[in-house]
């Protein structure tokens, strides 16, 4: 049969099927209003277990009645794909579907119907900004998951870190300067405590006995926080708490540094949501040098100073020029709270005298080491940040490896960490570079190969250090928390 003969198949036509009328319009929802406010329950985590933990004194201190959702699991995952949409960033898999998991906890051991539920209960989120990632996304994502869920005309709250948003008068929880303040406090001291773990978990001679010191602190920090004098009681508990931390016994030898950035969610999640990843380089035999939500927080503030500036040299003066200008004074004002607070709280404990590295990085130098590289200006995820910390601790040659976590699915940090870090790599081959993409479900293969980047760190350490004759290969290190079969076979298929 020639060519002509075949029967030709009948062209499919990709006109759509269905064409809508309107518009897409988002979930309405109503308003949580002041005379409600006893009678609804603030449901929130606040990125992981410790600043959602700190974040309690606040709504103790105003009378709300909240529920404090704490880390997510990994469960958290399966119910987010669940009633999500596709192809989300992996950071909504994980709060949506932690907040269905305890929707559903609430349903099974309150007995409320899911009506009744979606009255009695406001879940406070994050969203809404930061343009080009999917964050804008995220309050209709949640309720869009919840919905499905069955839990319909369940309502968010959406907190906007843009100081410049307002809200409504009557409502019940308002975003104001008490409020903005105590949650750059929480996170302040959940960062300080983080450092403290970093350092402490990695030297000290009894682990247990640091671990123990860590609880211990995070009472007291909670205890001085809910005073209505929160500034000057939490100066003398994190004096007191200093001094315990730095009584604690630690081991004399340096081990590997490394240091840890990425995506906010990925790298700041401190529990499944990347693998508990700092405790596991811990337990490996080095130590972190944990990137932190102040810094990060200070990037916002950075971020729209840059633009606030570049809207004053080109706005038509008046109504133009003034929202700038405006904006421009909220954030040095914002930035200048942020600091001082967390000068502040850093010297009351005095983190120097057990090991615990708390340095913030000059946001403007930084912009300037990496501006060849990656335009100050470009905006979204994380922006410039782990591009130009990555040339600046390769030029300082003071790491022995550096581990950018982002989650799936994550557009501003796949460009930034698959795209060019290799240009950067290819400028510091001396900087041991890893980048691992977390999806919520494949720990012993990332955990594998950040395994094996510390194989290497090691020996990059005992070069950098001048130990002659230490073979780090042969120094197994315990890892009393993971089950890393799987990694060390790796390991020693390429050793
Ligand atoms: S930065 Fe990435 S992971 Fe984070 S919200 Fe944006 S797209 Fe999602």
């Amino acid at each position: 049969m020639s060519i002509e003969e075949r029967e030709l198949p009948k062209p499919t036509s990709i006109a759509p099927k269905f064409i809508r009328k309107d518009h897409w319009r988002g979930y309405e929802q109503e308003s949580w209003r002041k005379k409600d406010k006893k009678t609804v329950t603030v449901m929130y985590s606040f990125i992981e277990r410790r600043k959602s933990y700190f974040l309690r004194a606040w709504f103790k201190r105003n009378g709300y009645r909240f529920l404090d959702m704490g880390d997510h699991i990994k469960e958290d995952v399966r119910h987010g794909r669940e009633y999500g949409n596709r192809m989300e960033c992996n950071p909504m898999y994980f709060t949506s579907g932690s907040l269905i998991r305890h929707l559903k906890e609430i349903e099974k051991d309150k007995g409320l119907s899911r009506e009744e539920i979606s009255k009695k209960y406001i879940f406070l989120c994050g969203g809404g900004q930061c343009g080009p990632c999917r964050y804008g996304m995220y309050p209709q994502e949640y309720l869009k998951a919840v919905n499905d869920a069955g839990f319909r005309n369940f309502r968010t709250l959406v907190f906007s870190s843009d100081l410049g948003n307002k809200s409504a008068s009557d409502a019940a929880l308002r975003f104001n300067l008490s409020f903005r303040v105590s949650m750059a406090v929480a996170f302040i001291l959940g960062d300080l405590l983080h450092s403290a773990e970093c350092a402490l978990r990695a030297h000290a001679v009894d682990r247990a006995q640091a671990e123990e010191a860590l609880v211990r602190a995070e009472e007291m920090l909670l205890t001085a926080f809910e005073s209505r004098f929160w500034y000057w009681t939490l100066c003398r508990a994190l004096s007191k708490i200093g001094k315990i931390f730095a009584a604690i016994p630690q081991k004399k030898e340096s081990l590997p540094l490394i240091y840890v950035t990425g995506e906010f969610f990925a790298n700041l999640a401190h529990n499944d949501g990347n693998y508990h990843l700092r405790k596991f380089i811990t337990n490996e035999g080095c130590e972190v040098i944990p990137g932190s939500f102040t810094q990060r927080t200070l990037y916002d503030n950075w971020r729209r100073t840059v633009e606030a500036e570049r809207g004053i040299r080109y706005a038509a003066p008046g109504e133009d020029l003034r929202p700038y200008k405006k904006s421009l004074r909220t954030q040095r004002n914002s930035t200048a709270v942020i600091l001082h607070l967390y000068r502040r709280f850093e010297k009351a404990m005095n983190p120097r005298a057990f090991g615990g590295r708390t340095t913030l990085l000059d946001l403007d130098e930084l912009s300037e080491v990496g501006a060849h590289l990656y335009h100050p200006e470009i905006f979204g995820g994380e922006g410039n940040l782990e591009v130009c910390e990555a040339i600046h601790f390769a030029e300082a040659g003071s790491i022995d490896g550096f581990i950018s976590s982002k989650p799936f699915g994550c557009m501003p940090s796949s460009g930034v960490s698959d795209g060019v870090q290799a240009k950067v790599m290819s400028m510091y081959p001396e900087l041991l570079f890893l980048s691992i993409e977390t999806s919520g479900d494949n720990d012993v293969n990332i955990l594998s190969r950040v395994s094996m980047l510390l194989l290497k760190a090691r020996k990059h350490h005992a070069r950098r250090m001048g130990l002659p004759g230490v073979d780090p290969v042969l120094v197994p290190q315990k890892n009393d928390d993971f089950d890393s079969t799987a990694a060390d076979e790796t390991q020693e298929k390429f050793a």
